[in-house]
């Protein structure tokens, strides 16, 4: 086998607009080209289930080579990638421009997209990811729809898990009374006499901090003000990373457009683009570009869009923060969400964090295991658990009384999973980095 390339990884677009990205007969000649690459490397074994899932049936099979497996049977494979993007971002030495030209994310998306242009996609699952529309609902009618999916809720869950497939053990999203946009009618007073003051940032709120958890994005309203930098808050739609797991890629595109226009002007008067999840952050820097390659609004807003850590962290090195950070009580267990290591900027949460002086800061990169809404359905929630094991090991060693991911889903997963291992013990906190920033400069309380 080839030695893998030096050269810096590259993204090819994808060809979703060519009916032959959607023939299964290709896609699974092209699958077991590359599984069978894979099937020699090894590289990955730990990093996910697919992996194991595909050695498991080359060995298993009567000649332990994959020309004895039916291309059938590789679905399982396919149905265990969250698309976290790890493989490709930190693992694969056989990525373009090498000459294997391999993407495994992007081949697992394919797949999805064949199925899902032929109708097998799961009608729950797709009801999952329409995040505006429940997001909408069920901010409408929060405390009942709080009390409805709350995990210890011995009647509603059943019957979520037994109707919709939903498990019922999984701690699913709050929902926010008031959305991010309502709490951010007024905005902070701007520091004028901070290093940044000059500095113009319009918050992409993203469905999540607009529907479920608004304090991650009034904390970072609240740290740039302080440092100078005058925000504006727009949400014109989600990112559609649920649809681009579903293999719904018209979609996303759709949604490409819209954010891209409606973000437009801002870009127009200087201000630069801050998505508050790294997922959505990814999706707007790199994945819409590989969808839409030839739209120039697209193109114009993956260069101006900064992840909230990576932003923060810009100011600190270029023109200093403003005074006032004080040291956290404790240390904090920091995990490196799999889309914020896959926009390949270094590690910026703990970077943000180790910029709180005197606080102990240990980091976890590894991957949560919750995969969006695919580790909340019953047949992926103890796999979820399972992926996320070593997280939640180490935060228990760590010892530290906060935990924190820039990934809305996976802090409190990696607590579930905390919860499985120690038992009674007490839980650390789960927050945001940019919570945990905002408390070291007492901008909020806590
Ligand atoms: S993208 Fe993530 S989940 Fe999918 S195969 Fe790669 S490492 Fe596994
Ligand atoms: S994705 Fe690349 S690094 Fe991972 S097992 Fe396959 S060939 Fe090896």
């Amino acid at each position: 086998m080839a030695e893998g390339s030096l050269e810096a990884p590259v993204r090819h677009p994808l060809d979703w607009q060519n009916p032959e990205f959607y023939d299964m007969a290709a896609i699974e000649k092209e699958m077991h080209r590359i599984f069978d690459i894979c099937h020699g490397c090894r590289r990955c074994f730990n990093l996910c289930d697919s992996f194991p899932r595909l050695f498991d049936l080359a060995d298993n099979s009567p000649t332990g080579e994959l020309d004895a497996v039916d291309p059938k049977d590789y679905k399982p494979v396919v149905d265990a990638c969250t698309l976290c993007d790890l493989c490709f971002m930190t693992k694969c030495p056989y990525v373009p421009p090498h000459e294997f030209n391999l993407d495994f994310p992007h081949l697992m998306l394919r797949y999805r997209a064949a199925e899902f242009a032929q109708g097998k996609t799961d009608k729950v699952a797709q009801a999952l990811t329409h995040t505006d529309r429940n997001g909408k609902l069920g901010s409408l009618v929060a405390p009942i729809a709080n009390w409805a999916t709350d995990r210890n809720n011995a009647v509603t869950r059943p019957m979520l898990q037994a109707m919709a497939g939903v498990a019922r053990e999984a701690e699913l999203p709050k929902y926010a009374v008031q959305t991010f946009q309502q709490q951010a009618l007024d905005a902070p007073k701007v520091n004028r006499n901070a290093p940044g003051f000059g500095r113009k940032a319009v918050l992409y709120a993203t469905c999540f901090v607009e529907f479920h958890d608004p304090g991650i994005g009034l904390a970072a309203r609240a740290i740039l003000a302080h440092n100078g930098v005058e925000t504006e808050v727009a949400y014109p739609a989600c990112c559609g990373m649920p649809q681009l797991e579903a293999g719904n890629i018209a979609d996303v595109a759709e949604r490409a457009r819209t954010v891209s226009q409606a973000l437009k002007r801002y870009i127009d008067e200087g201000y630069e683009v801050i998505a508050l999840v790294p997922s959505c952050a990814l999706m707007l820097k790199f994945e819409w570009p590989l969808i839409l390659p030839d739209d120039p609004d697209v193109k114009r807003l993956a260069e101006h869009t900064s992840d909230i850590s990576e932003y923060i962290v810009a100011i600190a090195k270029k023109e200093g923060l403003a005074p006032g950070l004080a040291a956290l009580p404790g240390g904090v267990t920091v995990h490196i969400a799999c889309h914020a290591r896959a926009q390949n900027m270094g590690q910026k949460a703990s970077e943000l964090l180790r910029l709180i002086p005197d606080t102990k800061i240990d980091v976890v990169e590894r991957c949560s295991g919750h995969g969006g809404s695919w580790g909340v359905m019953e047949g992926n929630f103890e796999v979820a658990l399972k992926v996320g094991r070593p997280v939640a090991r180490s935060a228990i060693n760590n010892e530290n009384p906060f935990v924190a991911s820039e990934c809305p889903l996976a802090a409190p997963h990696i607590l579930q999973g905390i919860e499985k291992l120690a038992g009674d013990a007490p839980l650390p906190t789960h927050a945001h980095p940019v919570e945990l920033f905002a408390r070291a400069y007492g901008l909020v309380a806590g």
